[in-house]
């Protein structure tokens, strides 16, 4: 009976870490955006994620993807968000094609604020228009 009861408070623990990561993404302004409850220049949507122009762009061309489900960082992304995050890089191929920069762009995922990391709900800067340093800064 004991054994139950631990399990079943394991499981509980479990379900509500889970739950406030998802939560602590909701709340980012990232969210807002895919809610329309700010403006953002959206340059592509689907059921799974959204695509808009970086506020502050660090090349000509600077757009943001990000999924529909919140997910603070790239660290804590699952098997179950597996395909969801195949269709996110296939989704920056998709859209620097249709930009007409598919020959050179380079994908960036920040992951933690030491990395980079300001806005913590997942997202894949995509960057084109102009060349590129290695290593990056
Ligand atoms: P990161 O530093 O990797 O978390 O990237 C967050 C990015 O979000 C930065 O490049 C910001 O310029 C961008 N950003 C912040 N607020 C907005 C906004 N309201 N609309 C579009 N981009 C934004």
């Amino acid at each position: 009976m004991t054994q139950i009861l631990k399990m079943q408070v394991s499981i509980i623990n479990l379900l509500s870490g889970t739950a406030s990561l998802r939560l602590r993404a909701m709340d980012t302004l990232f969210s807002k955006i895919i809610d329309r409850k700010i403006p953002a220049d959206i340059v592509y949507e689907d059921d799974l994620c959204l695509a808009f122009k970086d506020i502050h762009p660090q090349a000509p061309i600077h757009i943001l993807i990000i999924p529909k489900r919140p997910i603070a960082k790239i660290v804590e992304a699952t098997t179950a968000d597996q395909q969801l995050l195949g269709h996110l890089m296939l989704t920056a191929g998709r859209i620097a094609t249709d930009m007409g920069v598919s020959d050179a762009y380079r994908l960036v995922v920040n992951n933690g604020a030491d990395a980079g990391q300001s806005v913590f709900h997942l997202h894949i800067h995509l960057l084109a228009g102009r060349s590129f340093n290695w290593p990056p800064g």
